[in-house]
């Protein structure tokens, strides 16, 4: 067995032996199959306590490969030992397995297994394994947790595994197992659930998904036109060959953009929510499905916002670097030489870049702590004030100043004549529509006379309700009072 972390038990230090209220102290586990994930089950097992016998077609090989406190047999002789039985073999040898049903039963046993595609099989591989063994009891669990997690489980985010099966006794007996590994049981309820579970290792960032598509389709309609202002009208307009520009400085301004809007749609959604509780005068009325869905997937579009923004400031670093701009220093340096210019000393535009670089540097880091906080095991050991501290009033303080390095790079560009490439207006003109509209909403929302009523709401108060529990004890009539209220 390897040393090192492989040594602790994932929940402090729990001596199974020791501690007899643990309900699988010095139990033995069986597991049949001597793969990668049988091994790396076997090793955790033995390091949170528990006896563990491995069956194998050919243990003798298979023995070297496990700890030594594991015993490596055959597979009807570990079946023997044991009542609880992990099958760490594909579904497609199910059926080799089939030749020890008569010393399987009565026994539980735990379907680790994963397909290959969604929904690959019409019933699921737990369903499979209980239609082959009748006489046991099958609990479908331990198959989102890798080979890998199984052996640097205590320093893997996510520890949950989710169990289900049909029969309540043997569910509780897995999910103490569970339990003493160190990692988190959830209940999926009966066996039935066993296809979504063995879908959950196959799905691919499904909360990702309409954030990845929204930040790539606005990274799209900002590449276009900026590709159309920077690149199209010097070429249709002047003849002037500017197609370096696209690797980077069209994307190095698009990124911003995107990063600057997404931003913004982080806050438009709490915005637009609070409009519908202070329209319906209830927080009790179910959002429409939509802005349900947005509102959930803000950490994504948070994240993606930084994503670009960071991406945006590694981009702008590089800017000097490029050859095409060193040609253009110098080709500058010349022209002012020829036309004996000495001072080209502009205050102004000096100072705009001082606070614009500034800013933007701020920026990026509030958005660095968002993104930070919002990773899980940071998120756990905030308490709800800082959490919403840091997500809700710095995360606006973010857009804030956003806002503020968006108006210092664009400056007087809006009112110049020159800016507007085929009617164009300057880019950035249109990255502040949305983040505007939520900065001037959430103004609004902050006047007294509103912010008290939507506290209110939140706290549970009712446009209906209120009249029907205040009015009657003020007016001693009940029916005007609700009359009233609806006004
Ligand atoms: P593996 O390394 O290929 O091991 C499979 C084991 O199955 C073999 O070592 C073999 O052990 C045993 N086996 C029994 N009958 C067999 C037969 N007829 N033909 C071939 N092998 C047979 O696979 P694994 O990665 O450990 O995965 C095992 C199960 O765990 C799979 O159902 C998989 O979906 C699930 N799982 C794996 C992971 C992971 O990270 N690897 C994660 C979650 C779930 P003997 O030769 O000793 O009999």
């Amino acid at each position: 067995m390897s040393g090192g972390d492989m040594a602790k038990p994932l929940l402090g230090h729990r001596s199974v032996e020791g501690d007899p209220t643990a309900p699988t102290a010095g139990r033995t586990i069986g597991v049949l199959g001597s793969g990668d994930f049988a091994r790396s089950l076997a090793i955790r097992l033995v390091c949170s306590g528990f006896k563990v016998v491995v069956g194998s077609r050919n243990p003798k090989r298979k023995a070297g490969l496990f700890p030594s406190a594991a015993e490596v047999t055959f597979q009807a002789e570990a079946v023997k030992k044991t009542d609880v039985i992990f099958v760490a073999v594909f579904r497609e040898h199910y059926s080799t397995l089939c030749d020890l049903a008569d010393v399987l039963v009565g026994k539980i046993l735990v379907d680790v297994s994963n397909n290959t595609e969604i929904n690959h099989h019409k019933e699921s591989n737990a369903e499979y394994l209980a239609s082959l063994f009748p006489a046991c009891t099958v609990v479908k669990g331990f198959n989102v947790v890798s080979a890998w997690t199984l052996q640097s489980g205590a320093r893997d985010g996510n520890k949950q595994v989710l169990i289900c099966s049909n029969n309540q006794e043997a569910k509780r007996t897995i999910a103490e197992i569970a339990q003493v590994m160190g990692f988190t049981p959830v209940d999926m309820g009966c066996m039935s659930s066993a296809c979504e579970i063995e879908n959950i290792p196959l799905r691919l960032l499904p909360a990702w998904k309409i954030p990845i598509f929204l930040s790539l389709g606005l990274f799209l309609c900002f590449f276009t036109y900026n590709l159309v202002r920077q690149v199209i009208h010097p070429y249709i307009r002047e003849q002037k060959n500017k197609f370096y520009k696209i690797p980077i400085e069209v994307v190095n301004t698009t990124l911003p953009c995107v990063a600057y809007v997404m931003l913004s749609l982080v806050y438009l959604p709490g915005v637009l929510a609070a409009c519908l509780q202070l329209y319906y005068g209830t927080k009790y009325r179910r959002f429409p499905d939509w802005l349900d869905q947005w509102l959930q997937h803000r950490k994504q579009i948070g994240l993606l916002s930084f994503f670009c923004a960071a991406l945006h400031a590694v981009y702008s670093l590089c800017l000097p670097m490029r050859r095409s701009h060193r040609y253009q220093l110098i080709e500058t340096a010349v022209k002012q030489a020829v036309e004996k210019k000495m001072n080209i000393w502009v205050e102004e535009e000096v100072w705009r870049m001082e606070i614009y670089i500034s800013v933007g540097i701020i920026a990026l880091g509030l958005l660095s702590l968002l993104a930070i906080t919002s990773l899980p095991s940071i998120a756990n050991s905030l308490n709800w004030r800082e959490f919403s501290f840091i997500q809700s009033t710095l995360g606006f303080v973010a857009l804030l100043i956003s806002t503020l390095h968006t108006l210092t790079y664009g400056w007087s560009r809006a009112f110049d004549e020159n800016q507007y490439k085929f009617y164009l207006p300057p880019t950035y003109t249109l990255t502040l529509l949305v983040p505007c509209t939520v900065i001037l909403a959430k103004v609004v929302f902050s006047l007294p006379c509103i912010h008290h009523r939507l506290m209110r709401i939140r706290r549970g108060w009712e446009k209906g309700r209120y009249v029907k529990f205040v009015l009657p004890s003020a007016t001693g009539e009940y029916s005007s009072g609700e009359t009233s209220s609806h006004v």
